[in-house]
């Protein structure tokens, strides 16, 4: 596949569909090519910028999709069209697709009774589903190590981590050392929606791409993290994309002249 990239606050994002994205995930699956995704958006990208360890995770994960609407007005800005890739529905959509092919799933992260009811709605809602591992996500470090032990032996061809990031990530690039072959998505709060403790935002908040705002409404806490984040993440988006526009004149001007 012919991948293109473009940049947002420095990060390569990719240019890609949803429908791409499934068909690029499933081929690395069938080839054991072990990936890490980030569905990457304003906050992580903010965290990256002041943690270089979450720096060089999401520089060397081989897919990082537009997962909201920061992301994507950053990229139209530029004049580039991409369409939301958020991490619960690819992981949802993956699913689907490993219950149909029998590729197996391990799912790490959220509250005991959480994952316990995730699970089980799941298997419930896909009937030959393979979820060869789950474990809840509050555990010490020597439980990490157990944990990575427990799926280096299961050797699951998607592993699914919901710690919330950065966690999640650092947990990926830990695990990925000993599970190397495994597809890795860090999806956030998708284990509360799939127990079905926290609901999705309604339709019309979804197709307008303000889901955070119903989030928000819900979970008022939130309110912090969106207002230290995206008005410097508006700003430096709208520099990059001058810049990114005289580069693009300014060639064109050269191409004329030669
Ligand atoms: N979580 C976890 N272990 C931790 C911290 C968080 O398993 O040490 C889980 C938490 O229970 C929740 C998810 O990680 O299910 C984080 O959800 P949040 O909505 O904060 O993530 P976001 O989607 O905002 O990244």
């Amino acid at each position: 596949m012919n991948r293109k990239k473009q940049k947002v606050l420095g990060y390569d994002v990719d240019i890609i569909s949803f429908d791409d994205t499934i068909r690029f995930l499933i081929e690395r699956i069938k080839n054991k090519q072990g990936t890490h995704v980030v569905t990457i958006n304003p906050e992580i990208i903010e965290q990256a910028q002041k943690n270089k360890e979450l720096d060089e995770i999401i520089r060397k994960a081989e897919l990082v999709v537009a997962d909201g609407i920061g992301i994507q007005l950053a990229l139209k800005l530029k004049g580039i069209n991409q369409e939301r890739i958020p991490g619960v529905d690819l992981a949802i959509e993956l699913i689907n697709h490993c219950n149909s092919l029998r590729y197996s799933i391990a799912m790490i992260g959220a509250k005991e009774d959480v994952i316990r009811l995730a699970v089980n709605n799941l298997e419930e809602r896909y009937s030959d589903l393979d979820i060869c591992y789950f474990r809840n996500g509050y555990f010490t470090l020597p439980i990490e190590e157990k944990i990575i032990d427990d799926l280096s032996q299961a050797e699951p061809d998607v592993i699914l981590v919901a710690l919330g990031s950065p966690k999640q990530d650092f947990f990926i690039k830990k695990c990925r050392e000993k599970v190397p072959n495994a597809i890795y998505i860090g999806v956030g709060g998708s284990f509360d929606v799939w127990a079905g403790i926290v609901e999705r935002a309604p339709e019309f908040f979804r197709i307008m791409g303000i889901e955070w705002l119903y989030r928000t409404y819900k979970q008022p806490k939130r309110l912090k993290r969106i207002y230290k984040t995206l008005p410097l993440f508006a700003f430096k988006a709208i520099i990059e994309a001058i810049q990114y526009r005289l580069f693009l004149h300014q060639r064109g001007k050269n191409d004329k002249s030669n």
